[in-house]
């Protein structure tokens, strides 16, 4: 249909923003988050208040922006968009807040990264929709109150353990982000295609569905470079045999692993007689940031039974071993 061929012709870039679920009903999986958020609305849509505030955690990719714009939606109200990190400046927020309309959404992203000054103006604003904007410096500086409207603050985060206590328990709802099952993902890849017009045959989508991490937004990447393969090597059908050749061109293994995720598994077993190391100096054998290591790869690993974090540091499971080709030491290492 006209429809279809004109999202067929969206650039790369811009396939996220269309394949980002709009409604509770087309998020796929999360059954929990989903029931426990649709309380929240509709008991704040029948007391005609703005729901509590609202915090996501859980790794990248797991449909936590996706989310945030649905509560938006659901509530009909404007969804403003920002990221801790773009926070730099106790007036980046400030800003912002006063822009708001009564019953907006405020959307942070990496909210655990936000300044601390930024932070401490949150704390105000969460509680009683106020601020108070610093004016001058020095000994003369003085304070102004600024009432802002109410307005419902959803904060994603890849790393819950890193809000200060005063932030979390200024959320009324945390939601935590799972993993997905093979099951959930081979839908969200159904729809993806319909969406994009691409050929998937239940194999080829339960193929790919098995090896995207257990994350939204690697099956939907590896769907679209499983369909480059398809359209360049083959008849543009994506068969299981089209899409175990393409995820072999572009490095997931058969677990789903990628070059980063074997990176720090082959560090780990090969450089550190599978550990215990600490996330840091791991990190540098691999030439990543500790952060991405901790929060992009360790979580998957973890999931996936390959890698266990423990007080002294970060161990090679025998199944990491096995998957490397390696036979594990008869000792456990820990
Ligand atoms: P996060 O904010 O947690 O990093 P996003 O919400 O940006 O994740 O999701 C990334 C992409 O994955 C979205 O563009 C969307 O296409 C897809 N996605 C995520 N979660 C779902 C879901 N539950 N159902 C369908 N698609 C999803």
């Amino acid at each position: 249909s006209e429809t279809l061929s004109a999202f067929a012709q969206t650039g790369d870039r811009d396939v996220e923003t269309t394949l980002r679920p709009r409604k509770l009903d087309d998020f796929v999986g999360q059954p929990r988050v989903r029931e426990q958020l649709q309380l929240v609305l509709e008991s704040a849509r029948r007391r005609g208040v703005p729901p509590d505030h609202v915090l996501l955690s859980g790794p990248p990719g797991l449909g936590k922006t996706s989310m945030s714009m649905i509560i938006a939606a659901e509530l009909d109200a404007a969804i403003r968009i920002t990221s801790g990190p773009a926070l730099e400046r106790a007036g980046d927020l400030a800003a912002m807040l006063s822009n708001l309309a009564e019953g907006d959404v405020l959307f942070i992203d990496e909210i655990h990264r936000i300044a601390r000054p930024a932070e401490e103006m949150l704390y105000l604003a969460m509680e009683d929709f106020r601020v108070d904007v610093v004016v001058g410096k020095g000994p003369g500086a003085t304070s102004i109150p600024l009432e802002i409207a109410p307005f419902t603050l959803v904060g994603a985060t890849t790393r819950s353990g890193a809000l200060t206590g005063p932030l979390r328990d200024r959320f009324g709802f945390t939601g935590h982000m799972e993993f997905y099952s093979a099951d959930e993902l081979a839908q969200v890849l159904r729809r993806s295609a319909t969406i994009l017009g691409i050929p998937l045959e239940a194999d080829g989508e339960a193929e790919i569905a098995r090896r995207s991490r257990g994350t939204p937004r690697i099956a939907n990447r590896l769907l679209r470079r499983v369909r480059d393969y398809a359209e360049v090597r083959s008849d543009g059908r994506v068969s299981l045999d089209v899409a175990r050749a393409a995820l072999e061109v572009y490095d997931v293994d058969e677990l789903g692993l990628d070059r980063l995720d074997r990176a720090v598994l082959s560090a780990l077993v090969k450089s550190f007689h599978g550990g215990p190391v600490g996330v840091a100096t791991l990190a540098v054998a691999v030439g990543e940031e500790s952060t991405t290591v901790e929060e992009v790869c360790e979580p998957y690993l973890v999931r996936a039974g390959m890698l266990a974090r423990t007080p002294r540091g970060r161990v090679a499971t025998p199944a990491a071993w096995e998957h490397l080709g390696l036979r594990p030491p008869t000792e456990v290492p820990w």
